[in-house]
């Protein structure tokens, strides 16, 4: 509330003289011609102007008389001969004191002076209440004015506070909205950048497995053929020197590679549905014949209830095995090397498989079991001079296992051996729900099928491959398996060749200039699709079944393996090119061709 204090608006109908002012005033309009003096007990004495009904003495003698009276009418005479009269009046708590000049005789004598006198008196109190009434009335109707000014100034002044602290809150809430949208577009120009940073890492890593594999591709390749001929001893030697240099630098190439994919968040986990005794196997088979050369025993333990079928990513999990058994082949001289799949826990659903890698090797000095997984280290600085390797592997399976949910520990003692362990969490697939993914052969340079067969019959094969070294390459297998080979430079050379010469089979490079392999197969299979195109190619014309194309990439990674299938192939085949599967490829082609009868080249 403003100005006024609240307790002040009824200050007014406190006044306690009030009552014997109206009294007076209506006892002087009454009887105008009298003499009137009130004497209130709060010491008040009305008119405050003498207004004499007798001599001073006569009042004081006539007050004593009219209290000593106890409420009777009392007359004094005073010396003048004149009455005066005096009476209390409890209602207005006063005594009155009056004359009438010019009256003679003693009013209170008659008895109708007397009715007269308090006619007069109760009209006068009548009077005086009713207008004290309509005083208090007026009072009171201010007041009430006063309290709604003040209300009303209570309600405009709690709007005006509602008002400010709605603004304030709208200026609040615009500046937060100005600042979130802010904070927003700056969020989204770093994850515009960091998207960038991550396409360009994700380009570097494709260029860098491509230019690294390319020349990868001759060095094997060639010293692969070499080796075929007739050699001397010392000229066979260097060859095989050659080969494995390049099969180990292949080798720390794809560990470097994989790595950068894993740090750089580029790394795709498969979850197919695959046979985890027949992967186990599969390791188990790579290493039978090194371990019987080491005279080391060889031991695989498989938890008998392993469910059948588990969902994940299979050649990882072989990539992982396959290091950890490397390493403990590496480094144990004599004794034994174990693999055990156990099950630490299993439900229909679910199955917690603990792997473990256990040898008699040279085991890990406490300090160092930690650090090993860390990239680039090994247990101490004289492994590399005795052993070889860098340091990878064990950073990779840490980083592998970790992304499919398991953790990897190891325990060992020095001169004793080690014992690697991970575990994974896997989710088991029903059988007759699922196609089952095969561990991808040939992976790595060491595991290469067995011997593959020669061509039935003469496969016509046109190879498209723009870079001369792998070219000569592919060329020299394939014609080594007798087939008929054409060669293309690139897409656009490839579709010409098409519409000439009829082929069993296409193997497509997939970066190539002018027009890439994907471009090149896409062309052919919307070909295909047209009855009136297809006529004009000599390949396509009369073919009962799409025409085979696989191809052959540099590029080793998930999307790649996709976009192959997506623009139409048939498969792909990594570089470097594995002789092995190269011929498997050709074996099965030619196969089909056999099973299938061959459209004819066409005359002319
Ligand atoms: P690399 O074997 O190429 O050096 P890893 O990352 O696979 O790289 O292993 C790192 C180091 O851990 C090895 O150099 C070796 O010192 C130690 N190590 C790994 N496995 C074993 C093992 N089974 N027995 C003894 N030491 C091992």
């Amino acid at each position: 509330m403003t100005g006024v204090e609240f307790e002040n608006v009824f200050d007014d109908l406190l006044d306690g003289d009030e009552e014997l002012k109206a009294f007076y005033q209506v006892l002087r309009e009454q009887v105008p011609q009298a003499f009137i003096q009130l004497h209130g007990d709060n010491g008040v004495v009305l008119p405050e102007v003498v207004d004499q009904p007798c001599s001073s003495e006569g009042v004081a003698q006539l007050l004593e008389k009219t209290h000593a009276a106890g409420g009777k009418p009392v007359a004094e005479q005073g010396q003048d001969g004149e009455w005066c009269y005096g009476l209390r009046v409890d209602k207005v708590s006063a005594v009155l004191l009056f004359s009438l000049p010019g009256r003679t005789g003693n009013l209170l004598a008659e008895s109708h002076g007397r009715e007269l006198l308090q006619g007069v008196i109760d009209y006068a109190l009548l009077q005086q209440e009713q207008q004290l009434l309509q005083i208090e009335n007026e009072q009171i109707y201010r007041q009430i004015g006063v309290l709604k000014q003040k209300h009303t100034a209570l309600i405009e002044d709690n709007f005006r506070q509602y008002r400010l602290i709605q603004d304030k809150e709208k200026e609040y809430a615009r500046t937060l909205e100005s600042e979130i949208a802010r904070q927003t577009a700056e969020l989204r120009n770093t994850n515009a950048r960091l998207e960038e940073a991550s396409r360009l890492q994700s380009e570097f890593l494709a260029n860098m497995s491509h230019e690294l594999r390319t020349p990868m591709n001759a060095i094997i390749g060639f010293s692969d053929l070499l080796l075929e001929l007739k050699l001397d001893k010392e000229s066979r030697e260097y060859a095989q020197t050659i080969k494995n240099a390049g099969m180990n630098l292949l080798v720390l190439i794809n560990d470097i590679l994989d790595l950068a994919k894993i740090e750089a968040g580029r790394i795709e986990l498969d979850n197919s549905p695959f046979d985890l005794r027949e992967t186990v196997d599969n390791v188990a088979n790579l290493f039978r014949i090194p371990a019987r050369e080491k005279k080391l025993t060889f031991v695989v333990e498989i938890a008998p209830e392993l469910p059948a079928l588990l969902y994940g990513d299979n050649n990882r999990l072989r990539q992982i095995l396959i290091n950890l058994v490397g390493n403990a082949m590496k480094f144990t001289a004599a004794g034994e090397v174990a693999i055990t799949i156990g099950l630490q826990d299993l439900t229909s659903e679910r199955a917690q498989v603990v792997f473990t890698v256990r040898d008699s090797g040279i085991g890990i000095p406490p300090e160092r079991q930690q650090a090993i997984f860390d990239k680039f280290t090994q247990a101490d600085g004289s492994t590399t001079r005795k052993y070889g390797g860098t340091g990878l592997g064990l950073a990779i399976c840490h980083q592998l296992v970790q992304l499919m949910g398991g953790s990897i520990s190891v325990k060992s003692v020095e001169g004793q051996g080690s014992s690697f362990y991970f575990t994974l969490p896997l989710k088991v697939a029903r059988p007759e729900t699922v196609v089952v993914a095969r561990p991808e052969q040939g992976r790595d340079a060491e595991n290469i099928p067995a011997e593959a067969q020669p061509a039935r019959s003469a496969l016509r094969v046109l190879l498209v491959e723009d870079n001369p070294v792998n070219q000569r390459l592919a060329s020299i297998i394939i014609k080594k398996q007798g087939c008929e080979l054409a060669v293309a430079g690139d897409g656009i050379e490839a579709l010409v060749q098409l519409e000439k010469h009829v082929f069993d089979l296409v193997l497509m490079d997939v970066q190539m200039p002018n027009m890439d392999g994907l471009e090149a197969t896409r062309r052919i299979r919307k070909i295909e699709a047209s009855a009136g195109t297809r006529a004009q190619y000599a390949c396509l014309r009369n073919r009962t079944k799409p025409l085979s194309i696989i191809g052959l990439t540099a590029h080793a990674r998930k999307e790649d393996e996709q976009s192959c299938y997506g623009a139409g192939m048939n498969g792909f085949l990594t570089k470097p090119i594995i002789r092995a599967r190269l011929e498997a490829v050709l074996v099965e082609e030619a196969d089909g061709c056999a099973a299938q009868g061959r459209p004819p080249e066409p005359a002319g």
